[in-house]
């Protein structure tokens, strides 16, 4: 533990980075390596586990498949940096400190914010108290654990957007016996070119999975989903993955959110109210030309790696530059032998072109396995980390603030 950061001595200038998610990471592990032959700067990494969740893989994980051993410290060794388990409670932007749950303090001068989304259980009555979750790997083993002792019924799967899509397709294929229900406002795939689309339909009618689109959820019952009209939809289980909810630590530390709770940034990912604060992934709300940034992984790797580069700028008494991406893909596992993958323009609008079957699973794999070796590479060489799509036109309008 850097005691400079409990005891706020200001030798050293402290860059406190909360969560090690897919940003918080990048974030880390980027700057460590920019900093690690300098002294005078201390990076440290704040997260409630040691092990590295892939969120990317939380509907494996659901369905009792084991996951590689990712081990944060160890990947941090060598880099300088420190890490910290604990929990945040409060964060304190006037006096620039953080509380964790075990009544620690730490102190900084510069602070990432990247405790990323969940699920929103708040919106709708019964959600909170019946559903099961993909938040974080803990909830995905305690579905997994009911599935496997389930034996028949009805598994529905709240919110047909892409998490829900993959959750329902990798629920269907390894528990054949389940009936799986994915109910949503909107037809699954529905940003998709219309032949894969049509692919992603026929993909979930071969595993069964039944498809109500067009649907509100009204209320979450212990054995059923009431949907708007009054149909109840009977449900031994309740996976929940519609909409995103917000850390609601940045709120009460009054910085600037957005509607949904994420911290508004400038060009530069740096907090618009709090310009020490730096904010990345999917709890940050990053406006580029084409409109406000949605959390991906593919997007919030690039705003971990661009705010470490800035932060390395700035220490150095250099101007940090605008943050710039552009939409690539959307990869849709649809089970483990089966995917969908939708090439996309820089502001996510689906392109013609597109894979499926096998290729595509493939495809889906080597993106889903891709951040932890290339957290190893920046590592080693730091620019690694900087080649995402900037986005061209798309992005070339910035906000000039
Ligand atoms: C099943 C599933 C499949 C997905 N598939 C894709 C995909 O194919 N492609 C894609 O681009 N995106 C995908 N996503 C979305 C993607 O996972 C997120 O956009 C991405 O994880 C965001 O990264 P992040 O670093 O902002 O947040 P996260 O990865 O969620 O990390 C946040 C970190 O902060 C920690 N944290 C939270 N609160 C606190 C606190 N109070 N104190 C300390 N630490 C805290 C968390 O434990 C976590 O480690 C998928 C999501 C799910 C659930």
């Amino acid at each position: 533990m850097n005691t400079q950061h409990e005891a706020g001595m200001a030798t050293t200038h402290r860059v406190l980075i909360l969560g090690a998610g897919y940003a918080g990471m990048a974030a880390a592990i980027q700057l460590a390596a920019r900093v690690k032959r300098r002294d005078g700067v201390q990076v440290t990494l704040v997260n409630p586990q040691e092990r590295f969740t892939e969120r990317l893989r939380l509907h494996m994980t659901a369905t009792g498949q084991q996951l590689a051993e990712m081990n944060i410290t160890e990947l941090l060794e060598g880099t300088g940096a420190q890490f910290v388990r604990g929990w945040v409670t409060a964060v304190d932007a006037d006096a620039k400190t953080v509380r964790s749950d075990d009544d620690r303090v730490l102190h900084y001068d510069t602070l990432v914010y990247g405790l990323g989304s969940v699920a929103d259980t708040t919106a709708v009555p019964g959600v909170e108290d019946y559903v099961y979750t993909l938040n974080s790997a803990q909830d995905a083993e305690l579905l997994a654990d009911r599935l496997a002792r389930l034996g028949s019924g009805t598994v529905v799967v709240g919110g047909s957007g892409l998490t829900g899509i993959e959750s329902a397709a990798e629920i269907a294929e390894r528990h054949p016996e389940l009936n799986v229900v994915l109910l949503g406002r909107q037809e699954p795939g529905a940003t998709m070119n219309p032949k894969a689309k049509a692919y992603l339909h026929s993909a979930l009618e071969r595993l069964g999975v039944q498809v109500r689109s067009g649907v509100e959820m009204m209320k979450v019952l212990p054995d059923s989903v009431e949907l708007a009209g009054g149909e109840n939809i009977v449900a031994d289980v309740v996976l929940w993955t519609s909409g995103t909810r917000m850390s609601p630590l940045a709120a009460a530390a009054g910085l600037t959110v957005d509607e949904r709770g994420r911290i508004v940034t400038d060009a530069t990912l740096r907090s618009v109210s709090h310009p020490e604060v730096y904010a990345v992934g999917d709890a940050a709300a990053i406006r580029q030309g084409y409109g406000v940034m949605h959390g991906t992984c593919q997007g919030g790797m690039p705003t971990g790696v661009h705010a470490a580069v800035s932060i390395a700028r700035a220490l150095k008494g250099r101007k940090p530059k605008p943050f710039r991406f552009g939409y690539y893909h959307t990869p849709v596992s649809l089970g483990r032998h089966d995917a969908v993958v939708q090439f996309t323009h820089p502001d996510d609008s689906p392109r013609r072109v597109y894979l499926t079957g096998r290729r595509a699973a493939w495809y889906k794999e080597t993106v889903s396995a891709s951040p932890w070796p290339a957290y190893g590479r920046m590592k080693k060489i730091p620019s690694s980390g900087a080649f995402w799509p900037r986005g061209g036109r798309f992005t070339r309008v910035q906000d000039a603030r």
